[in-house]
């Protein structure tokens, strides 16, 4: 927890707990503890619509903006935000579609940040959010712990008659303990935020990150519409790179001969097909130059 502080330079007036049961479970712990009358969500994806839907269970729910009309392809911008809202909800990188918010909404609600994906990979300001809640098999450890971090302000309006297992207050009194830990998580995270910390925190994890894009988003710039990227430029993930080829065989071929050459896990979530590279913290720079240059071979080859 301390390391958290220190990497993530989040205020005392924040408080950082585990949760075990991995990231879905705050799609309705998050409405469960907050929501009262009405919540504000932006939807950006699967996993929006997933926080949307449970959301639903508990109260109502105004979508504030979506991109669904261009197939998550862009993160919505300028929005308006009513001042009755418990809180507002958004998903900071869209996994399955390759999108990230590179500028976060101003609100003078609470704002709720879904970061599973891409939490500490880049330098931001976290004072900007009353909550963030992320599993952590992306970035930081090993899949079935959640991790919430909620400003004291949150988390004394949460709700107290809900099973003592779903408050954030319960955790946050015994210190995550409530219940038996899922400890090797614990562990796993503990032991990637002291690496983080060793590579030079969150500004050199950062930069090590943008290389890893650059190298990908490059081959598809340069590809002279061989590679076709699926997020518009502006709203490009340096998490999950998504892309595609001519048609679904090649793509198919694409990620047979990858497979062939060690890269595994190319292809695009069953959800909406074409391929995805994943560039979370554990990927090395090498791994992602090796793969830009399998890229343009298969490009020379097929093109
Ligand atoms: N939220 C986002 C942004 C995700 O990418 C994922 C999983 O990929 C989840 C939530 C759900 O995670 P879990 O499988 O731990 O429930």
């Amino acid at each position: 927890i301390g390391l958290f502080h220190e990497l993530l330079d989040i205020p005392e007036n924040y408080k950082i707990i585990f949760l075990g049961g991995g990231a879905s479970t705050q799609f309705f712990e998050v409405p469960a503890n907050f929501l009262n009358t009405k919540a504000g969500y932006v939807n950006t994806g699967v996993w929006s619509k997933k926080a949307i839907k449970e959301a639903k269970r508990y109260g109502e729910v105004e979508l504030l903006a979506s991109s669904e009309d261009r197939n998550f392809t862009y993160i919505p911008k300028g929005f308006a935000i009513p001042s009755d809202l418990d809180y507002v909800h958004i998903t900071s990188n869209n996994t399955i579609y390759g999108t990230e918010y590179w500028k976060f909404p101003k609100v003078n609600v609470p704002l709720i940040c879904d970061m599973s994906s891409d939490i500490l990979s880049r330098d931001i300001d976290f004072g900007q959010f009353d909550m963030i809640w992320a599993g952590i098999q992306k970035n930081l450890g090993a899949a079935g712990v959640a991790l919430a971090i909620l400003k004291r302000s949150l988390l004394a309006t949460a709700r107290t008659d809900i099973p003592e297992f779903l408050q954030y207050q319960t955790f946050v009194k015994k210190d995550s303990t409530f219940n038996t830990p899922p400890v090797f998580c614990i562990y796993s995270l503990n032991r990637m935020l002291h690496w983080i910390k060793n590579m030079g925190g969150l500004p050199a994890i950062e930069e090590r990150n943008k290389v890893k894009a650059r190298l990908i988003y490059d081959v598809i710039d340069t590809s002279d519409g061989f590679y076709k990227g699926h997020a518009e430029k502006e709203a490009r993930s340096r998490m999950n790179v998504t892309f595609n080829l001519a048609n679904a065989e090649m793509e198919a071929d694409f990620v047979a001969k990858a497979k062939a050459n060690d890269f595994i896990g190319v292809k695009g979530h069953r959800l909406v097909g074409g391929l995805r590279v994943s560039l979370y913290n554990a990927v090395t720079p090498e791994a992602a130059e090796a793969l830009a240059d399998f890229m343009k071979e298969y490009m020379r080859v097929n093109g």
